[in-house]
């Protein structure tokens, strides 16, 4: 099962890939990236792939494939779930001078370039199972462009389980699942006292329920001060939605996947309830966030990009989405 959830992560990527090949990403006015971070992303999402290919030829292949499949309800679906979680991020920076950012279950992810270079003072952690950190590790030192965006070397110098140690950017081999490891190598390489933001973008949904909610819990009282943004699909709770059904018999037939709680937390409002010991908990679908947060400018601008005549299954799959975010 670990594997199969591991393979998760090039869907992500090939969706992410997908989304700045058409040119959905980045929106430079809502990830607030300046002209020559708007270049620079696309280049680093670039060579990614390209080092990628170096290191899995299959991976490759499989990412590659996808991209040239995407059609446009899948890029929305992108373009909102990143916007979402980078303005969430971007208000939090902004209003707290030193930062640490925890993406758990971070897999190919790379949101940190982009922070790291606007918030000189941010400091930032990724953490995975130690396949995927493995991967990721080769491709950001095999890069010249990622090497050096990062100051790393070509060599790994670091040992297991922390892959990358530079001062202000851990890469961190574990499974979250194990909360006694999880919580020592937070220790190791994080401050409570400092404001932290704690990122689980499609890591939840694929851990069971028990061990979920005490990744939850314990990472909340481990932090003084605190602000956790949680993406995933959510099964639906009305008596004719079938939408969580039906998406979890299509991974179980297709990649023999599980999604152990999407019928538990099935709705908005029991999603958020995982976080309920926080003062201020905000929970959206991404229907929402589309209708909310995007300016008409840049609605005009992603209706430019690509004809979408189906605004209905938008709809439905972006009610499925949520972004949940808890303040404390
Ligand atoms: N967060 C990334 C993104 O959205 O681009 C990757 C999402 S991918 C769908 C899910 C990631 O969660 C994978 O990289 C997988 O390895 C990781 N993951 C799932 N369960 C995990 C666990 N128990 N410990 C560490 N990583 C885990």
């Amino acid at each position: 099962m670990e594997r199969i959830i591991q393979q998760t992560d090039f869907d992500a990527l090939s969706c992410k890939l997908a989304a700045i090949s058409v040119g959905y990403l980045p929106s430079s006015s809502l990830q607030r990236l300046p002209v020559d971070l708007t270049r620079k992303y696309v280049q680093w999402h670039r060579d990614y792939l390209l080092s990628l290919k170096k290191f899995s030829r299959r991976a490759f292949g499989k990412v590659d494939k996808a991209i040239r499949l995407s059609f446009p309800v899948m890029n929305y679906g992108t373009y909102l779930r990143t916007i979402g979680i980078d303005t969430a991020i971007l208000d939090f920076l902004n209003a707290n001078e030193q930062v640490q950012v925890v993406n758990m279950g971070c897999g190919s992810d790379l949101r940190m370039l982009p922070l790291l270079q606007m918030f000189p003072h941010l400091t930032y952690v990724d953490i995975d199972y130690n396949d995927s950190v493995q991967l990721k590790n080769k491709i950001l030192r095999e890069n010249e462009n990622l090497r050096s965006t990062l100051e790393l070397s070509g060599e790994d110098a670091t040992e297991l389980p922390v892959l990358i140690d530079h001062k202000r950017y851990k890469l961190i081999a574990c499974d979250l699942n194990d909360i006694t490891e999880t919580t020592r190598l937070l220790d190791t390489c994080t401050n409570r006292d400092v404001p932290t933001v704690i990122i689980s973008e499609c890591l939840l949904c694929y851990m069971h329920e028990t061990e979920s909610q005490s990744l939850i819990s314990t990472v909340m009282t481990k932090y003084t001060h605190g602000l956790w943004i949680s993406y995933d699909p959510i099964g639906g709770s009305q008596p004719n939605d079938r939408f969580g059904t039906i998406m979890q018999s299509n991974l179980k037939e297709s990649r023999n996947l599980e999604m152990p709680t999407l019928m538990i937390y099935n709705s908005k409002e029991k999603y958020a309830s995982r976080w309920s010991i926080a003062p201020n908990v905000i929970v959206n679908d991404m229907w929402e966030v589309y209708n909310t947060q995007v300016p008409e400018y840049e609605r005009l601008r992603l209706r430019s990009l690509q004809f979408l005549d189906e605004l209905e299954e938008l709809k439905v799959m972006q009610t499925h989405y949520i972004l949940m975010k808890a303040q404390w």
